[in-house]
């Protein structure tokens, strides 16, 4: 029998791995700029979490989540998406303190959803996240979008399209959502059959929907921007004006609703076309009424999840790419058994001394030796034979070019650590 990774999962190899550090550094680097801290929450919650967060109507909730009962007849979900477990911990650890300040959080952590795999699309993708929760100040919300173009920035991502909208408050949505009914309402029979269901439990998101025949019913209805209570609207301002002021242009686009039903006032999403079908690269927006929801005392809060998956697969297709991660400095080759007991000691002491080394551990000749530490990518070979182990001496060869010297054992970890 032979396995394979589960559909819909991938494993990051070795040589793709410095992609990976790379963009998990840079969103550290930024985070740590903005003033965000990290947080690492659990990889599974209590099933409720999600469903009273993310929305019962929702597809993540609906259609998406790993959920499993475990030995003691818990419910319990892997993570569905970042923001809930973040302010879980936030309420269940009172990171606010007395001072009720803005507590901001910063995550990198695997989601799971259950979903139709495709480029761009797993059932175990990763996020790089962050929370601003405690202010509803509109410039929390342009900030959240500027780290997260710092981030691309950071990656050489360019040509991101950022848009943003705002999905409103309980303020303004029965009298919207009555007039976007009755807008569909006639239209009912030439929904695709998911959005017949949206019709009744989640109106909003058949604005969202992407099949042909729902966009067609959709175009020219009312939109919940247009339609906006007094201190919406105002709070949609000055978010626009905050974006405006820090050089980041974006477009206003109404159909942006967001999966999640915990969204108030800002909804965005940016997007990348070299990305095809699933073009997200992330998205977030603000949830005044989540903290509340899920137990804590009302506070507002913004965010976003961006994908790194989707930054990878851009970065691929602009042609960047860091190189793999090298072999390190010194190779051990070694012939004969003799020498083999002598090369584990110094193998030790370059270790001890700081220094990247490992040594030949399958045999082969001296040539098939260095042919693979240099397929490797090491910076020196040392060559450990009996001649050298009478004298006390490697063969320290500089990969690089190609010049080869004897020096005492004794020195070689002075003699690679430059
Ligand atoms: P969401 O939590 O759905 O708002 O997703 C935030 C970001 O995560 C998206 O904009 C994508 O970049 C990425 N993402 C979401 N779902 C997936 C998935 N199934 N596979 C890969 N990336 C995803």
């Amino acid at each position: 029998m032979r396995y394979q990774v589960p559909k819909g999962t991938r494993d990051i190899l070795p040589d793709e791995v410095g992609e990976w550090q790379f963009a998990e550094e840079r969103f550290r680097k930024v985070c740590r700029r903005f003033g965000y801290r990290e947080i690492r929450t659990p990889v599974f919650e209590q099933t409720e979490l999600f469903v009273r967060s993310v929305g019962e109507d929702t597809d993540i909730v609906r259609k998406e989540t790993y959920t499993f009962d475990d030995r003691g007849g818990r419910s319990l979900t892997l993570r569905a998406e970042g923001t809930a477990p973040a302010v879980r911990a936030y309420i269940e650890h009172n990171l606010a303190g007395q001072a009720g300040r803005v507590v901001k959080l910063y995550y990198l952590a695997p989601v799971f959803r259950y979903d139709r795999p495709q480029k761009g699309r797993y059932r175990q993708h990763h996020q790089a996240g962050m929370e601003a929760i405690g202010s509803q100040d509109p410039a929390l919300d342009a900030e959240i979008i500027e780290l997260a173009l710092a981030w691309w920035q950071e990656l050489g991502v360019t040509g991101c399209r950022v848009m943003i909208n705002s999905v409103g408050c309980g303020e303004c949505w029965p009298a919207y959502l009555e007039k976007l009914k009755g807008a569909i309402g006639q239209a009912l029979p030439q929904l695709c059959a998911d959005c017949q269901q949206r019709y009744q439990t989640n109106v909003r998101r058949i604005l969202d929907c992407k099949q042909e025949q729902c966009r067609a019913v959709t175009q020219g209805v009312p939109y919940q921007v247009d339609h906006l209570c007094p201190e919406c609207a105002a709070h949609f301002g000055s978010v626009r004006r905050c974006l405006e002021a820090v050089g980041i242009q974006y477009e206003v686009n109404p159909r942006i609703v967001r999966g999640l039903d915990y969204y108030t006032k800002t909804a965005f999403e940016v997007s990348h076309e070299a990305l095809g079908a699933q073009d997200a690269l992330g998205g977030g927006g603000r949830y005044d009424g989540l903290v509340e929801a899920c137990g804590g005392k009302p506070t507002p809060g913004v965010g976003a999840g961006l994908g790194i998956e989707r930054a990878l697969l851009v970065r691929e297709a602009l042609g960047l790419r860091v190189g793999a991660a090298d072999g390190g400095r010194c190779f051990l080759a070694v012939v004969g058994q003799e020498a083999k007991c002598r090369a584990v000691a110094l193998l030790s002491e370059l270790r001890r001394a700081g220094i990247a080394a490992d040594m030949n551990h399958t045999g082969g000749s001296l040539k098939a030796q260095l042919r693979r530490a240099d397929s490797d990518g090491w910076e020196y070979v040392a060559i450990l034979g009996e001649d050298e182990l009478a004298r006390g001496t490697v063969t320290l060869r500089c990969m690089n070019t190609g010049e080869q010297r004897e020096v005492p054992q004794a020195d070689l970890a002075r003699e690679v650590a430059g």
